[in-house]
This record gives C-alpha cells, structure tokens and sequence, in this order.
C-alpha cells in the first residue's frame, strides 16, 4: 500500500503499533494530521468500535485506515471495565477520567479479593478498510491474560499497565519493554494477525 491513516491519537498506542504495521505500506500518517474530532464510539463490542474508528478515517481523509479498539476485562467484574475501559471512573460527564482515576477505581472494585479472583485479560481488535465502504475489512484480535495487583506497580506505562501482573514474565505490564510487549501484548497479536493477512492478500493477487 503507498499510504495508509492509523486512526489513533494516542501516543502510547502509537508508539507500540508503528513497528508492528511496518510492512503494511510506505507511508503513515495519523488522523490528528487530518481531522481532530472523534468516530463515536457507540458499539458493543471491540469490534464495532474499531471498525467505526477505521471507517471513520477513511471517510475523512480518503485513505485507506487501520485502527485498534482495546479495553480491560476483569473475570470477577463480569468482563467490566471491557469497552468502557477508558472511561471508568465516574467523574461526570464534563471529563474523561484520568488513567489514574482509573486505576483507583479498579482497585477499589477488587477490594478484599484474593488473587485467585483476580484474573484479567486484555483485548485488543484491529481493523483495516481499504475505503471507508469496504465490505471485507481485514480484523485481528489479540488477548493477553494477566491478573490484577492488588497495588500498583510503577506509576508509569499506560492504561492499567501497573496493575496487570504477568505471571510469566514475573512482571506488571509497565515493567515489560516495549520489545517484549510487542512480542506477548494483545495489541501484538493483533496487529500481526492483520499484518500476515494483507500480506497473504496481497501475494494472492499478485
Ligand atoms: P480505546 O482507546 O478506546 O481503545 O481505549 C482503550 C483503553 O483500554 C485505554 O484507555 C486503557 O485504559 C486500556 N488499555 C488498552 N490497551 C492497554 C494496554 O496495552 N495497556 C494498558 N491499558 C490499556
């Protein structure tokens, strides 16, 4: 592909998914180039959203578009904070609420649980549109199965990263390079299922 828009404005997303879409075309751009509002993100699931997001940018800017939909889902909360991931905490309507606000909230929704009831897993949808019309978009989903701490773990990374313990790695996912986070995150499962996709598409039409 000679151009494509990742319909994401969050840095942190970005900084992840670039090296992973590499191979899919020889230029990038991000929406925030183009347009600032927003696709309304009014799905129930991942999926919708992400295709929404897709389709949305693709109809701005007349590109093809790719973007990701990812949330949180905690076992014993019935799969909340799920696609309400980002908005979490309760602070009104004026305001999104901070990733820290966040955080707190899920802790305090877990209060007094052991880590046997603890389980959490992320996911992660990534749609590709050629147009924004297209019938066939290309989806990849990723999962990545964690449990939560019961105190955060650095300050840093993003989302719920300092509460999402890896029993693998013996790490919380703001104590994972991005190297490896690009290697076991379900944003990384993803963003390879689309990208081995296309390229298998692409071999096929050749
Ligand atoms: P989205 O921008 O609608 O996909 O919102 C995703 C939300 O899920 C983010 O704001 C984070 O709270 C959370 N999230 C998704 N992926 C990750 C991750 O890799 N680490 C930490 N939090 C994540």
């Amino acid at each position: 592909m000679e151009s494509i828009v990742v319909a994401t404005g969050n840095p942190h997303k970005i900084k992840e998914l670039m090296p992973l879409l590499a191979p899919l075309a020889r230029r990038f751009h991000l929406q925030t180039d183009f347009f600032c509002d927003e696709a309304v993100e009014d799905g129930e699931t991942y999926l919708e959203n992400a295709l929404k997001k897709a389709r949305f940018a693709s109809a701005k800017t007349g590109l093809p578009a790719i973007a990701d939909d990812s949330g949180l889902s905690v076992d014993a909360l019935l799969g909340a904070p799920g696609i309400y991931s980002a908005r979490y905490a309760d602070v009104g309507k004026n305001r999104k609420p901070s990733e820290a606000e966040n955080r707190q909230k899920l802790l305090a929704d877990l209060r007094g649980l052991p880590y046997a009831q603890r389980k959490a897993h992320y996911y992660c949808a990534i749609v590709l549109v050629r147009h924004p019309k297209d019938p066939a978009p290309i989806v990849g989903y990723g999962r990545w199965d964690g449990e939560i701490l019961m105190e955060e773990r650095t300050d840093y990374g993003i989302g719920y990263d300092s509460l999402f313990w890896d029993r693998r790695y013996v790490r919380s996912a703001s104590q994972i390079d991005l190297e490896l986070k690009n290697i076991i995150s379900h944003r990384a499962q993803a963003a390879k299922a689309v990208v081995a996709q296309w390229l298998e598409e692409k071999a096929k039409t050749k």
